[in-house]
């Protein structure tokens, strides 16, 4: 999952080693260059590298145009299909071991904020209590880690003798470029980790406010009213050479 695609991200997805035809998303936040001027040159790298399985990319209105008209003018990718989804509010995708949601960001213009919600992962298996009990490695255990019970001899062994509680699943928020408002303290609730706009620290509040981006500690107070376990400063401005009036 690839959350918006500037001019670096080709660079850094190659020094990544992310894999080119690796199941794959893209999520748009919004339509300012910085966030989707690095797209055709990555789908272009992507066909160029063999990818030949499909790609969706999920964005607010004009993600689709974007693409399309790209494509028309430059022919960019032939080799693999991509599905554009011009997404609203609430969930955008739902797949078998996440979903992801998405709420409207505060910036001036249509502009996405996104959480990926990991689904609670199957509980920690023990082999030294599944061989305790003579359960032989194979398909038992793999039956026995999908909370299924298994039979040794007469005797019916249930999963949870060797598979511990339930995980629950990592939720990650990113909520860039934005003012600090309801729907993404809302969208954050209880976020492991919370990756927000902190474009300016307090001092520039005024240029955070005219520009529809947050200082370090409006972020700050979005990680603490919705609970965030952890906050990334993100999208610093160019102005800032060193963290520290930003940590500050
Ligand atoms: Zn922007
Ligand atoms: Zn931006």
């Amino acid at each position: 999952m690839l959350f918006d695609c500037g001019e670096g991200t080709q660079r850094q997805f190659l020094q990544a080693k992310a894999g080119t035809n690796r199941k794959m998303r893209i999520f748009i936040s919004h339509m300012h260059g910085d966030h989707v001027f690095g797209l055709p040159g990555l789908l272009h790298t992507l066909s160029f590298m063999g990818r030949t399985n499909e790609l969706e990319i999920v964005g607010p209105k004009g993600i689709a145009d974007l693409v399309t008209s790209v494509n028309r003018v430059v022919k960019l990718y032939s080799r693999f299909p991509i599905r554009i989804k011009e997404a609203q509010h609430g969930r955008v995708v739902s797949d078998e071991e996440y979903e992801v949601h998405a709420a409207p960001a505060e910036h001036g213009m249509p502009c996405l904020a996104y959480a990926f919600v990991e689904k609670p992962r199957p509980g920690k298996f023990d082999p030294s209590k599944a061989l305790k009990l003579g359960i032989p490695e194979g398909p038992m255990w793999k039956k026995l880690q999908a909370s299924g019970s298994v039979k040794i001899g007469r005797k019916l062994i249930p999963s949870r003798l060797v598979v511990g509680p339930q995980r629950p699943g990592v939720k990650i928020t990113y909520a860039v470029d934005t003012r600090p408002c309801a729907a993404v303290v809302k969208l954050a609730a209880r976020s492991d980790l919370l990756i927000h706009d902190s474009c300016f620290a307090e001092a520039a509040s005024a240029k955070a406010r005219d520009y529809g981006h947050s200082t370090a500690s409006e972020a700050a107070g979005v990680a603490k009213r919705s609970k965030s376990r952890k906050l990334a400063l993100f999208h610093i401005s160019a102005m800032y050479e060193n963290p520290a009036p930003l940590l500050a």
